[in-house]
Protein backbone atom coordinates (compact mmCIF):
# COMPACT_ATOMS: atom_id res chain seq x y z
CA UNK A 1 0.00 0.00 0.00
CA UNK A 2 1.28 3.27 -0.93
CA UNK A 3 1.62 6.26 1.56
CA UNK A 4 -1.22 7.95 -0.07
CA UNK A 5 -3.30 5.11 -0.51
CA UNK A 6 -2.78 4.30 3.77
CA UNK A 7 -3.85 7.68 4.85
CA UNK A 8 -6.58 7.57 2.41
CA UNK A 9 -7.49 4.24 3.66
CA UNK A 10 -7.16 5.66 7.76
CA UNK A 11 -9.30 8.47 7.26
CA UNK A 12 -12.11 5.75 5.04
CA UNK A 13 -11.60 3.91 8.17
CA UNK A 14 -12.02 6.87 10.59
CA UNK A 15 -14.82 8.31 8.83
CA UNK A 16 -17.08 4.90 8.44
CA UNK A 17 -16.53 4.14 12.30
CA UNK A 18 -17.71 7.42 13.10
CA UNK A 19 -20.77 6.57 11.17
CA UNK A 20 -21.62 3.97 12.95
CA UNK A 21 -22.65 6.52 16.47
CA UNK A 22 -23.86 9.50 14.14
CA UNK A 23 -26.43 9.99 16.93
CA UNK A 24 -26.56 14.12 17.89
CA UNK A 25 -26.95 15.11 21.79
CA UNK A 26 -27.17 18.43 21.99
CA UNK A 27 -23.60 19.59 23.50
CA UNK A 28 -25.02 22.57 25.53
CA UNK A 29 -24.88 21.11 29.09
CA UNK A 30 -21.31 19.84 28.03
CA UNK A 31 -18.10 20.67 30.29
CA UNK A 32 -15.97 22.32 28.02
CA UNK A 33 -12.23 23.69 28.30
CA UNK A 34 -12.69 27.76 27.83
CA UNK A 35 -11.69 28.86 24.26
CA UNK A 36 -8.22 29.00 23.65
CA UNK A 37 -7.76 27.89 27.11
CA UNK A 38 -3.68 27.82 27.87
CA UNK A 39 -3.80 25.47 30.74
CA UNK A 40 -5.50 22.98 28.50
CA UNK A 41 -2.52 20.30 27.92
CA UNK A 42 -0.20 20.53 24.66
CA UNK A 43 -0.20 17.61 22.65
CA UNK A 44 2.94 15.45 22.74
CA UNK A 45 5.65 16.09 19.75
CA UNK A 46 5.66 13.22 17.80
CA UNK A 47 8.04 12.81 14.52
CA UNK A 48 6.67 13.25 11.37
CA UNK A 49 7.08 11.01 8.35
CA UNK A 50 9.96 12.17 6.37
CA UNK A 51 9.16 15.57 3.68
CA UNK A 52 8.10 14.14 0.25
CA UNK A 53 7.40 15.39 -3.14
CA UNK A 54 4.04 16.09 -4.37
CA UNK A 55 2.46 13.07 -5.43
CA UNK A 56 -0.16 13.13 -8.41
CA UNK A 57 -3.33 13.64 -7.46
CA UNK A 58 -6.41 10.63 -7.29
CA UNK A 59 -8.30 10.40 -10.75
CA UNK A 60 -11.19 12.16 -9.76
CA UNK A 61 -9.77 14.52 -7.77
CA UNK A 62 -10.51 18.51 -8.26
CA UNK A 63 -7.07 19.80 -8.70
CA UNK A 64 -7.07 23.04 -7.03
CA UNK A 65 -3.34 24.19 -7.08
CA UNK A 66 -0.94 22.84 -9.66
CA UNK A 67 1.23 25.53 -8.69
CA UNK A 68 0.61 27.13 -12.18
CA UNK A 69 -1.98 29.44 -11.49
CA UNK A 70 -5.13 30.72 -9.26
CA UNK A 71 -7.64 30.05 -11.53
CA UNK A 72 -9.17 28.07 -9.50
CA UNK A 73 -9.68 30.69 -6.85
CA UNK A 74 -10.93 34.05 -6.19
CA UNK A 75 -10.99 36.70 -3.71
CA UNK A 76 -13.68 36.84 -0.70
CA UNK A 77 -15.23 39.53 -2.60
CA UNK A 78 -15.56 37.41 -5.76
CA UNK A 79 -12.44 38.88 -7.50
CA UNK A 80 -9.46 37.85 -8.81
CA UNK A 81 -7.59 36.38 -5.97
CA UNK A 82 -4.40 38.32 -5.24
CA UNK A 83 -2.02 35.76 -3.54
CA UNK A 84 1.96 35.54 -5.16
CA UNK A 85 2.40 32.47 -7.47
CA UNK A 86 5.90 31.78 -8.15
CA UNK A 87 8.30 28.13 -8.21
CA UNK A 88 5.15 26.00 -7.93
CA UNK A 89 4.12 27.39 -5.00
CA UNK A 90 1.56 30.39 -3.74
CA UNK A 91 2.01 32.72 -1.39
CA UNK A 92 -0.06 34.83 0.97
CA UNK A 93 0.30 38.58 0.15
CA UNK A 94 -0.40 40.46 3.83
CA UNK A 95 -3.87 42.28 3.09
CA UNK A 96 -4.89 40.41 0.23
CA UNK A 97 -7.48 39.09 1.82
CA UNK A 98 -8.41 35.42 2.30
CA UNK A 99 -9.14 33.80 -0.82
CA UNK A 100 -11.55 30.74 -2.09
CA UNK A 101 -12.14 28.24 -4.43
CA UNK A 102 -14.41 28.44 -7.29
CA UNK A 103 -15.68 24.77 -6.84
CA UNK A 104 -18.05 24.35 -3.49
CA UNK A 105 -17.47 21.01 -1.84
CA UNK A 106 -19.69 19.00 1.41
CA UNK A 107 -18.17 15.80 2.70
CA UNK A 108 -14.77 16.40 1.16
CA UNK A 109 -11.02 14.97 1.79
CA UNK A 110 -8.95 17.30 0.73
CA UNK A 111 -4.89 17.09 0.35
CA UNK A 112 -3.09 20.39 0.89
CA UNK A 113 0.48 21.62 1.53
CA UNK A 114 2.00 24.52 3.05
CA UNK A 115 5.37 25.77 4.62
CA UNK A 116 5.82 28.26 7.35
CA UNK A 117 8.52 31.06 6.63
CA UNK A 118 11.97 30.88 7.42
CA UNK A 119 13.53 32.54 9.52
CA UNK A 120 10.41 32.34 11.92
CA UNK A 121 9.15 35.42 13.08
CA UNK A 122 6.52 36.39 15.47
CA UNK A 123 5.01 34.21 18.57
CA UNK A 124 1.75 32.69 19.73
CA UNK A 125 -1.10 33.41 16.83
CA UNK A 126 1.24 35.22 15.15
CA UNK A 127 3.55 32.91 14.23
CA UNK A 128 2.80 32.53 10.53
CA UNK A 129 -1.20 31.55 11.06
CA UNK A 130 -3.17 30.73 7.92
CA UNK A 131 -6.02 28.71 7.58
CA UNK A 132 -7.85 25.82 5.72
CA UNK A 133 -11.58 26.85 6.17
CA UNK A 134 -14.09 23.94 4.97
CA UNK A 135 -17.13 25.35 3.85
CA UNK A 136 -15.51 28.45 4.58
CA UNK A 137 -16.77 27.98 8.15
CA UNK A 138 -14.87 24.95 9.70
CA UNK A 139 -11.14 25.93 10.50
CA UNK A 140 -8.06 23.27 10.15
CA UNK A 141 -5.58 25.62 11.99
CA UNK A 142 -1.87 26.55 9.88
CA UNK A 143 0.63 27.82 12.10
CA UNK A 144 4.34 27.03 12.82
CA UNK A 145 4.03 24.86 15.99
CA UNK A 146 7.34 23.64 15.86
CA UNK A 147 9.16 24.30 19.01
CA UNK A 148 6.79 27.19 19.49
CA UNK A 149 4.40 27.45 22.02
CA UNK A 150 0.37 28.83 22.07
CA UNK A 151 -3.00 27.64 22.81
CA UNK A 152 -3.61 23.84 22.55
CA UNK A 153 -6.68 24.52 20.50
CA UNK A 154 -5.31 26.57 18.21
CA UNK A 155 -1.87 24.99 17.39
CA UNK A 156 -1.10 23.58 14.09
CA UNK A 157 -4.11 20.77 12.89
CA UNK A 158 -6.19 22.50 15.38
CA UNK A 159 -9.93 22.00 14.44
CA UNK A 160 -9.60 26.40 15.82
CA UNK A 161 -11.09 27.07 19.04
CA UNK A 162 -12.30 23.55 19.80
CA UNK A 163 -9.99 21.07 19.15
CA UNK A 164 -6.15 20.17 20.04
CA UNK A 165 -4.52 17.96 17.50
CA UNK A 166 -3.68 14.68 19.10
CA UNK A 167 -0.03 15.51 18.51
CA UNK A 168 1.90 18.13 17.46
CA UNK A 169 3.48 16.40 14.47
CA UNK A 170 5.09 19.91 12.86
CA UNK A 171 8.12 20.00 10.52
CA UNK A 172 10.27 23.07 11.80
CA UNK A 173 9.55 26.18 9.29
CA UNK A 174 10.95 26.23 5.83
CA UNK A 175 10.26 22.84 5.06
CA UNK A 176 6.97 21.35 3.11
CA UNK A 177 4.27 20.03 5.16
CA UNK A 178 1.21 18.07 4.54
CA UNK A 179 -2.55 18.21 5.21
CA UNK A 180 -4.74 15.75 4.25
CA UNK A 181 -8.40 16.33 5.96
CA UNK A 182 -11.47 14.40 5.62
CA UNK A 183 -14.63 16.46 6.18
CA UNK A 184 -18.53 15.50 6.54
CA UNK A 185 -20.50 18.40 6.49
CA UNK A 186 -23.27 19.16 9.04
CA UNK A 187 -26.76 18.03 8.17
CA UNK A 188 -29.56 20.63 8.85
CA UNK A 189 -33.55 19.66 8.56
CA UNK A 190 -35.84 21.37 6.65
CA UNK A 191 -36.33 23.32 9.78
CA UNK A 192 -33.09 24.65 9.66
CA UNK A 193 -32.09 22.79 13.00
CA UNK A 194 -28.93 20.90 13.17
CA UNK A 195 -29.67 17.02 12.54
CA UNK A 196 -26.18 15.78 12.32
CA UNK A 197 -22.69 17.78 13.44
CA UNK A 198 -19.91 18.58 10.90
CA UNK A 199 -16.58 15.99 11.28
CA UNK A 200 -13.62 16.26 10.66
CA UNK A 201 -10.39 14.25 10.92
CA UNK A 202 -6.69 15.50 9.83
CA UNK A 203 -3.71 14.01 9.05
CA UNK A 204 -0.76 15.93 9.39
CA UNK A 205 2.61 14.85 7.85
CA UNK A 206 1.24 11.24 7.83
CA UNK A 207 -0.14 11.22 11.21
CA UNK A 208 -3.60 11.38 12.00
CA UNK A 209 -3.80 14.44 14.47
CA UNK A 210 -8.07 14.75 14.27
CA UNK A 211 -9.96 11.84 14.63
CA UNK A 212 -13.64 12.07 13.44
CA UNK A 213 -14.11 15.40 15.95
CA UNK A 214 -17.91 16.31 16.18
CA UNK A 215 -17.81 20.06 15.58
CA UNK A 216 -19.07 22.37 17.86
CA UNK A 217 -20.54 24.92 15.43
CA UNK A 218 -18.24 27.05 13.41
CA UNK A 219 -14.65 27.67 14.36
CA UNK A 220 -13.83 31.10 15.94
CA UNK A 221 -11.78 33.15 17.68
CA UNK A 222 -12.75 33.65 21.25
CA UNK A 223 -16.02 31.57 21.69
CA UNK A 224 -17.89 28.98 20.53
CA UNK A 225 -20.51 29.54 17.78
CA UNK A 226 -23.31 27.37 17.65
CA UNK A 227 -24.84 26.18 14.18
CA UNK A 228 -26.35 28.17 11.52
CA UNK A 229 -28.24 26.23 8.67
CA UNK A 230 -26.38 26.56 5.51
CA UNK A 231 -25.86 25.32 2.07
CA UNK A 232 -24.89 21.66 1.00
CA UNK A 233 -21.60 22.86 -0.93
CA UNK A 234 -19.43 25.68 0.00
CA UNK A 235 -16.30 27.23 -1.06
CA UNK A 236 -12.77 25.62 0.51
CA UNK A 237 -10.99 28.89 2.00
CA UNK A 238 -7.58 29.60 2.78
CA UNK A 239 -6.97 32.63 5.40
CA UNK A 240 -4.96 35.39 5.09
CA UNK A 241 -3.56 36.11 8.47
CA UNK A 242 -0.94 38.43 7.32
CA UNK A 243 1.63 35.81 7.16
CA UNK A 244 3.77 34.87 3.74
CA UNK A 245 2.58 31.36 4.14
CA UNK A 246 3.38 29.04 1.03
CA UNK A 247 0.89 26.10 -0.26
CA UNK A 248 0.92 23.69 -3.18
CA UNK A 249 -0.37 20.78 -4.25
CA UNK A 250 -3.70 21.35 -3.18
CA UNK A 251 -6.69 19.20 -4.86
CA UNK A 252 -10.04 17.53 -3.23
CA UNK A 253 -12.22 14.80 -3.71
CA UNK A 254 -15.69 14.95 -3.26
CA UNK A 255 -16.87 11.91 -1.02
CA UNK A 256 -20.16 10.09 -2.65
CA UNK A 257 -23.01 9.90 -0.62
CA UNK A 258 -23.97 6.51 0.99
CA UNK A 259 -27.11 6.04 -0.79
CA UNK A 260 -29.94 4.57 1.38
CA UNK A 261 -32.73 2.24 -0.12
CA UNK A 262 -36.06 3.07 -1.20
CA UNK A 263 -39.49 2.78 -0.63
CA UNK A 264 -39.23 -0.31 -3.23
CA UNK A 265 -36.30 -2.29 -1.34
CA UNK A 266 -38.46 -3.60 1.24
CA UNK A 267 -40.79 -5.34 -0.61
CA UNK A 268 -38.00 -6.70 -2.87
CA UNK A 269 -38.83 -10.83 -1.99
CA UNK A 270 -42.27 -12.10 -2.64
CA UNK A 271 -42.97 -14.59 0.69
CA UNK A 272 -44.90 -17.32 0.93
CA UNK A 273 -46.49 -18.68 4.49
CA UNK A 274 -45.07 -21.70 6.32
CA UNK A 275 -46.32 -22.92 9.25
CA UNK A 276 -44.88 -24.03 12.55
CA UNK A 277 -45.21 -27.78 11.19
CA UNK A 278 -44.26 -27.18 8.04
CA UNK A 279 -40.65 -25.76 9.39
CA UNK A 280 -39.96 -27.85 11.57
CA UNK A 281 -38.44 -30.33 9.08
CA UNK A 282 -35.62 -27.82 8.57
CA UNK A 283 -34.45 -27.45 12.05
CA UNK A 284 -30.99 -29.20 13.03
CA UNK A 285 -27.51 -28.98 12.19
CA UNK A 286 -25.81 -28.93 9.28
CA UNK A 287 -21.72 -29.55 8.81
CA UNK A 288 -20.08 -27.65 6.53
CA UNK A 289 -16.89 -29.09 4.81
CA UNK A 290 -13.63 -27.91 6.50
CA UNK A 291 -15.15 -26.44 9.24
CA UNK A 292 -16.28 -27.61 13.06
CA UNK A 293 -19.23 -25.17 13.71
CA UNK A 294 -22.20 -26.67 12.01
CA UNK A 295 -25.00 -24.16 10.24
CA UNK A 296 -27.57 -24.89 13.01
CA UNK A 297 -31.55 -24.38 11.99
CA UNK A 298 -33.88 -23.81 14.97
CA UNK A 299 -37.50 -22.54 15.23
CA UNK A 300 -39.36 -20.01 17.17
CA UNK A 301 -42.45 -20.37 16.79
CA UNK A 302 -43.19 -19.86 13.29
CA UNK A 303 -40.02 -18.16 12.51
CA UNK A 304 -36.47 -19.90 11.18
CA UNK A 305 -33.27 -19.16 12.28
CA UNK A 306 -29.76 -20.01 11.17
CA UNK A 307 -27.18 -19.51 13.18
CA UNK A 308 -23.38 -19.23 12.60
CA UNK A 309 -20.41 -20.28 14.74
CA UNK A 310 -22.34 -21.05 17.92
CA UNK A 311 -23.58 -17.69 18.45
CA UNK A 312 -26.83 -16.44 20.65
CA UNK A 313 -30.04 -15.48 18.32
CA UNK A 314 -29.35 -15.88 14.54
CA UNK A 315 -30.54 -14.53 11.63
CA UNK A 316 -34.11 -15.06 10.69
CA UNK A 317 -35.12 -16.91 7.57
CA UNK A 318 -38.00 -16.01 5.22
CA UNK A 319 -39.11 -18.73 3.07
CA UNK A 320 -39.35 -17.73 -0.86
CA UNK A 321 -40.83 -21.44 -1.55
CA UNK A 322 -39.55 -24.73 0.58
CA UNK A 323 -36.21 -25.26 -0.97
CA UNK A 324 -35.55 -21.17 -0.64
CA UNK A 325 -35.30 -19.21 2.35
CA UNK A 326 -33.96 -15.52 2.60
CA UNK A 327 -32.17 -14.06 5.63
CA UNK A 328 -34.26 -11.25 6.99
CA UNK A 329 -31.68 -8.55 7.46
CA UNK A 330 -28.56 -9.68 5.43
CA UNK A 331 -28.29 -10.13 1.68
CA UNK A 332 -27.85 -13.96 1.64
CA UNK A 333 -30.07 -17.04 1.30
CA UNK A 334 -30.66 -20.37 1.69
CA UNK A 335 -31.40 -23.17 -0.25
CA UNK A 336 -32.48 -26.64 1.08
CA UNK A 337 -32.07 -30.00 -1.07
CA UNK A 338 -34.83 -32.02 -0.31
CA UNK A 339 -35.30 -35.67 -0.86
CA UNK A 340 -38.15 -37.39 -2.38
CA UNK A 341 -40.35 -37.01 0.94
CA UNK A 342 -39.33 -33.30 0.94
CA UNK A 343 -36.73 -33.61 4.09
CA UNK A 344 -33.89 -31.67 4.14
CA UNK A 345 -30.84 -33.53 3.57
CA UNK A 346 -28.09 -30.65 2.84
CA UNK A 347 -28.40 -26.41 2.00
CA UNK A 348 -26.06 -24.13 0.15
CA UNK A 349 -25.69 -20.98 1.78
CA UNK A 350 -25.19 -18.19 -0.45
CA UNK A 351 -23.52 -14.96 0.12
CA UNK A 352 -21.84 -12.59 -1.85
CA UNK A 353 -21.30 -14.67 -4.96
CA UNK A 354 -19.69 -17.20 -2.44
CA UNK A 355 -21.70 -20.17 -1.63
CA UNK A 356 -21.29 -22.82 1.13
CA UNK A 357 -22.49 -26.32 0.98
CA UNK A 358 -23.25 -28.14 4.32
CA UNK A 359 -25.00 -31.15 4.94
CA UNK A 360 -27.40 -32.21 7.14
CA UNK A 361 -26.15 -34.28 10.37
CA UNK A 362 -28.01 -37.75 11.50
CA UNK A 363 -30.08 -37.36 14.51
MG1 LIG B 1 -5.73 30.44 11.29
Amino acid sequence: MTRCNLILATLAISLAIGCLGCGYASESEAIRWKAHDMSRPKPPVVTPLPEAQPSPPPEKAVVLFDGKDLSQWTSGDGREAKWKVQDGYMEIVSGAGTIRTKARFGDVLVHIEWRTPTPPTGKSQGRANSGVFLMGLYEAQVLDSYEADTYADGQAGAIYGQYPPRFNACRPPGEWQSFDISFRRPRFGADGKLQEPARMSVVHNGILIQDNEELLGPTSWLKYLPYKAHGDALPIELQDHGAPVRFRNIWALPLPELPAPDASYAGAYKLIEMSAKDLDRYTGLYDRPNSAAPITITREGNRLFADFYWRPGGLELLPLSSTEFVLKDTDGRIVFDLNDHGIPTGLTFHLGGDEMPAEKRAK
